[in-house]
């Protein structure tokens, strides 16, 4: 992740799953600007530009206002829609969901389930096993590369 905001940003924890309570204000002190967009005033990124959209690296993807886990790589698709794209998050604590009837559509808002930054959208197209396609603004994600021990154990159950 970026130094910087891990400095600025008090409430960032990949291993805290307290709920996370700040104000408006806070989050506008400790966010960057992009991210202040995304999470808290739930902007979308424009589509084809987040750097995550086609990446394929082994890890774990967190939320970048809070650091709470979200996504792991291997559920990560080519959706071809433009954000990045998963089909299940980390567990039930990743993610909340409320129905969002903005801009005249009918969908599913998902939110960081320990800060409630607004993270994108989930769909019922995507791939199996979920048949969901959690479609995510690249800038509020925070990627981490699997360590070396994941990866053996990742291979150890192959076997
Ligand atoms: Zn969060």
């Amino acid at each position: 992740m970026n130094d910087d905001i891990q400095k600025k940003n008090p409430v960032y924890s990949k291993t805290d799953s307290t709920k996370v309570n700040l104000i408006e204000e806070e989050w506008k002190q400790i966010l960057p600007e992009d991210v202040y967009y995304v999470a808290r005033m739930k902007g979308t990124e424009r589509p084809w530009t987040s750097k995550f959209e086609d990446f394929f690296e082994t890890g774990t993807y967190y939320c970048a206002a809070c650091g709470n886990p979200l996504f792991i790589s291997d559920t990560k698709f080519e959706s071809g829609c433009g954000w990045p794209s998963f089909y299940k998050p980390v567990n039930d604590k990743s993610i909340i969901y409320s129905p969002d009837h903005s801009h005249g559509m009918k969908r599913t808002e998902v939110q960081c389930g320990r800060c409630e930054a607004h993270l994108g959208h989930v769909f019922d197209d995507g791939p199996a096993p979920t048949g969901l396609r959690y479609c995510i603004n690249g800038v509020v994600l925070d990627f981490e590369k699997a360590k070396d021990a994941n990866k053996k154990f990742e291979e150890n159950k192959k076997e």
